[in-house]
């Protein structure tokens, strides 16, 4: 980092990370969905879909154990595994949480790591773990010292974090003056895209195989028109009826719930700063790159985000 400020700025966002718990992020109530392993996926999509919620912690009630933590990718996976063992679908509404990992072994996928951190671990380190494992997503499960016995006290979520973090230091965020492009900030080259014609399933194929979770839908001329998101998956497949997943992805955004965030868009000359002040105001998942035109450029993750934040080297 050159900039005196831009230095500057980001020193004290990682102090202040370092200064901050899992606990800080949460507000005083919240609520928090724990699924027994023993409860049926199909069940599960429906109880995901009546919470609008998408991830919840898995509990082991065999063991009394934290078991990891249900997401869009494990669905992914269960459509993946139908699309590669069509004779197994009858099965498919007798499977139970406990057997996605049993799926995603048969299909071969990347096994999500279980990791979690304990909410007391400064927050610094549990975003450093976030980004090592790649987990969009980190449980905080605590410990009680006598009995032994875990409990998951909340899901972080990287969107969480930079929230948290837009929110308490907006005077560190405007000294981030330098742009995207300048910054090299997201991929730029070999973006997954896909057409409002392409079917379902092959864009889901591309999310398993190159494990990102988005897609930008563009049209013959390269402009933007949407976003087909993992988590647009749930209400694809509710009910358990995979019928619907022959569809086109057009077809797919229609499902979408009518309090969906939306898409957002940066340009290569935004500032960070200015996507800041943005994930301080909106529900910012992601940030689609485009020029003037519409015309897609790139895709700006918040993983690519909270990386140059903690990671970039400054001095
Ligand atoms: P997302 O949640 O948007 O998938 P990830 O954190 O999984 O983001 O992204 C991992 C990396 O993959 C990031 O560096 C991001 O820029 C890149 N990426 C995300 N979506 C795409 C895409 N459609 N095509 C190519 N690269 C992508």
């Amino acid at each position: 980092v050159a900039d005196k400020d831009e230095a500057q700025g980001l020193k004290n966002i990682r102090d202040f990370l370092k200064v901050r718990t899992g606990y800080d992020v949460f507000p005083l109530s919240f609520r928090l969905i724990v699924l027994d392993t023993d409860l049926l996926i199909n069940k599960s999509l429906n109880i995901m879909i009546q919470n609008s919620i998408v991830s919840a912690p898995l509990w082991d009630s065999h063991t009394s154990r934290f078991a990891g933590l249900l997401t869009a990718t494990d669905y992914m996976n269960v459509i993946q595994y139908y699309c590669q063992f069509p004779e197994e679908m009858s099965k498919l509404d007798q499977f139970r949480l406990s057997s996605l990992r049993d799926i995603e072994k048969a299909i071969g996928a990347v096994p999500i790591e279980t990791v979690s951190v304990n909410p007391l671990l400064p927050l610094y380190e549990a975003c450093k773990g976030m980004l090592k494992t790649r987990a969009r997503r980190i449980p905080l499960v605590d410990k009680d010292d006598e009995t032994g016995k875990e409990w998951v006290v909340s899901v972080i979520t990287q969107y969480r974090i930079l929230k948290f973090i837009a929110v308490n230091n907006e005077h560190n965020t405007v000294l981030l003056k330098r742009t995207v492009r300048e910054l090299n900030l997201g991929t730029y080259t070999n973006v997954a895209t896909a057409q409002m014609t392409s079917p379902v399933l092959d864009v889901i194929q591309m999310m398993v195989h190159r494990n990102i979770s988005c897609v930008p839908i563009i049209d013959k001329d390269n402009r933007l028109l949407n976003v087909f998101e993992a988590v647009d998956i749930i209400p694809c497949i509710k009910g358990g009826v995979y019928e619907e997943l022959a569809g086109s992805v057009g077809d797919a955004l229609l499902r979408r719930p009518e309090d969906s965030p939306g898409i957002y868009t940066c340009s290569e000359h935004d500032r960070l700063g200015a996507i800041f002040d943005t994930v301080r105001k909106s529900r910012v998942h992601r940030l689609v790159v485009v020029d003037d035109e519409n015309k897609l450029k790139g895709i700006v993750s918040l993983s690519d985000i909270l990386a140059y934040v903690l990671l970039s080297p400054v001095d």
